[in-house]
């Protein structure tokens, strides 16, 4: 691919100005939703496809002061429909916006009151329940619940305190299950889940900072004792600029090792956009020009093409279009992030605006069945000079020339700089562009729910909840459950540290066997394909009871038990256990021991079989011990034990 400049990989931070800012969700493992009594567990996928969706429009509804939000009138021009399936254990009248919310879950506003006094945030003195407008379906009302609990505070940190700006609890979203360009299907057993959203201010200035910051929020939230784990239970969204750029939002880190990848990407990608902007004013590149470009119908051109996804296109009722980017010749291959290159940002933008699968431009060319001699007529019928690139468009016509106007636009504003967006998280640690960023239009009050006054009855309680630091975290869990630093550590900076106190709490099981299943087995049970980060607590909790039923275990019966548990589901902490022990050897005495207790449980019919209860004794026991010892020495402990049993009967 052809590329203009190269983006440099080594980046000083401090050079260019970095400050990064941190919102980080936690969904909150309460009694109940927010503003409802469902509880706040998912269901599975094969729940879900029995439920047949309720469907819904939304319009652009204007907020009180009489404007459009400019998201939420991106997503109102994509004209979709929303569907919800709703889980009956899940979901009731409230997420389906039926029923008015329910007052405010005190236990959320306990938590997020605890977390304001470990940092010293001003608690409010009255928490107002506040709707944010979201029109992208993933709330039913078209509004998120959210309420600010307090302001201020700080984060302690190696680089200097990072401040804190807010502390709110919000309802979460719906869980997006498809889309595609008609409809999108979300399920509404994540609706109403509480979140509390923590944010700081732009005070960081590394990626390496970043995520020590966004770790040491998670863990306060955790120590809580009330955040949810597992994939997605934790949103890390943060806000970047360099020097020269506007404020860019980027949505949904689940991990906390790709922050500082994002981090990284990203101001590649704005340096980038500024290397380009420079290079078109050099060339002396017009907005004006750029904007007045013509779309050009080229389908009789590229028919001729031996392009066959070009021909498929056509064939099935689209057309070809293209527009010239004057000046741009080189710069859409210009990679900004990791296999992203400018084009890709015009991708992104075409498919998002117009819903178009993606765009093909001169950079890439020749290249997709398209050849020079192609190539050639295209340039003349643009009307391309030697610095000049263009982009095609097939699809439907209104759609091609709607995904043209945007991506027309889209190369305007490189030539004036960066524009303010919101970009979601790529696996890689690459971002993409998202929406327009929400304007300040979007809060009102909700009126459904009056406003909490914060009394000293809810702090006093508050109090009890406050988090610890770390290290007296550790030093707790050294003490308590007796266990090593390096235990006690990794514990604590688990997932599982909570579940961890739960299970010893519940079963009275030995805390370092406990430990062991989420420190040194976690990889070997991996290797035999178990993922832990997958069981849900209910499995845990069957684990442990199955553990205490079976007394002293070891570490390798501890890979038997989750093995046994996690494979048959179906199996009650009885059954569990009893597999388990019919899967070790038995010695005779055991035998023995089994033998009678079995002849003394069916004493009448072996009384009424006399001589032929060898058979029936035999089959009851060899369904209990086969495979753990001889059958041969079976069989001579039973006729030994019968024949005892008989003759004590006739004396
Ligand atoms: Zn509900």
């Amino acid at each position: 691919m052809k590329a203009a400049i190269t983006v440099p990989k080594n980046i000083d931070y401090k050079d260019i100005g970095l400050k990064v800012g941190l919102e980080i969700h936690q969904q909150l493992n309460t009694r109940a939703k927010l503003f409802c009594n469902c509880p706040v567990s998912l269901v599975s996928d094969s729940t879900l496809s029995h439920l047949i969706p309720y469907e819904r429009f939304l319009r652009a509804t204007k907020s009180e002061l009489g404007e459009v939000d400019t998201a939420a009138a991106f997503e109102f021009q994509r004209q979709r429909v929303f569907k919800y399936l709703l889980p009956p254990t899940a979901s009731c009248l409230v997420e389906l916006d039926e029923e008015p919310p329910h007052p405010l879950n005190k236990e959320a506003l306990i938590t997020a009151l605890a977390i304001a006094l470990a940092i010293d945030s001003f608690i409010v003195d009255e928490v107002h329940v506040m709707r944010k407008i979201v029109i992208d379906g993933s709330n039913t009302t078209g509004f998120q619940r959210t309420a600010i609990v307090a302001l201020g505070g700080h984060i302690a940190d190696e680089n200097g305190d990072v401040r804190v700006q807010s502390i709110a609890i919000e309802e979460d979203a719906a869980r997006k299950i498809s889309e595609d360009v008609t409809s999108v299907t979300y399920s509404l057993d994540r609706l109403g889940i509480p979140l509390i959203e923590i944010s700081t201010a732009p005070d960081i200035t590394t990626p390496v900072q970043a995520r020590r910051i966004a770790e040491k929020i998670g863990l306060m939230l955790r120590f809580t004792g009330k955040a949810k784990r597992g994939i997605g239970t934790i949103r890390q969204d943060l806000n970047l600029s360099i020097s020269g750029s506007p404020k860019i939002e980027i949505k949904g880190i689940q991990k906390l090792e790709l922050i500082p990848k994002v981090i990284e990407e990203e101001v590649r990608r704005l340096i980038g956009l500024i290397m380009i902007r420079d290079l078109l004013i050099e060339r002396g590149a017009s907005v004006e020009e750029m904007k007045t470009q013509p779309i050009i119908d080229v389908t009789d051109i590229l028919i001729k093409s031996s392009s066959r996804f070009i021909l498929n296109a056509i064939k099935e009722g689209g057309k070809a279009y293209a527009i010239k980017a004057p000046k741009f010749d080189g710069i859409l291959g210009v990679e900004l992030q990791t296999n992203r290159r400018f084009g890709t940002e015009l991708a992104d933008y075409a498919r998002q605006w117009a819903g178009v699968k993606g765009i093909v431009h001169s950079d890439e060319l020749p290249g997709y069945g398209i050849n020079e001699s192609d190539i050639k007529e295209l340039r003349s019928a643009l009307e391309i000079k030697n610095s000049d690139a263009f982009i095609i468009v097939v699809d439907r016509p209104e759609k091609a020339k709607r995904a043209l106007e945007v991506v027309r636009d889209r190369c305007a504003m490189a030539i004036i700089g960066i524009p303010k967006e919101t970009r979601a998280a790529n696996d890689d640690g690459t971002t993409r562009y998202m929406r327009p960023q929400p304007g300040a239009a979007r809060m009102y009050p909700e009126t459904d729910i009056p406003p909490i006054r914060v009394t000293s009855e809810l702090i006093e309680e508050a109090k009890n909840l406050v988090p610890p630091t770390v290290e007296e975290k550790v030093s707790y869990f050294i003490k308590v459950y007796n266990l090593s630093f390096e235990l006690a550590k990794q514990l604590v900076y688990s997932e599982y540290m909570t579940l961890f106190e739960q299970l010893v709490g519940s079963y009275g099981v030995n805390p370092k066997i406990l430990a062991m299943l989420f420190t040194s087995l976690y990889g070997e049970l991996k290797k035999n394909g178990i993922d832990i980060d997958l069981l849900s607590d209910a499995t845990f909790h069957k684990i442990a009871s199955v553990i205490k039923s079976l007394g002293d275990v070891s570490k390798d019966d501890l890979l038997v038990i989750v093995e046994t548990v996690y494979r048959n589901p179906q199996l009650s902490v009885e059954e569990a256990v009893f597999q388990i022990k019919s899967q070790k050897t038995i010695d005779v005495s055991e035998l023995r021991e089994l033998v009678r207790s079995k002849i003394t449980a069916f004493a009448d019919e072996v009384k009424k079989r006399g001589d032929k209860a060898f058979q029936f004794i035999m089959g009851k026991i060899m369904n209990e011990v086969r495979g753990r010892i001889d059958g041969k020495i079976v069989a001579k402990v039973v006729k030994e034990e019968l024949e005892s049993f008989l003759k004590d009967m006739k004396t």
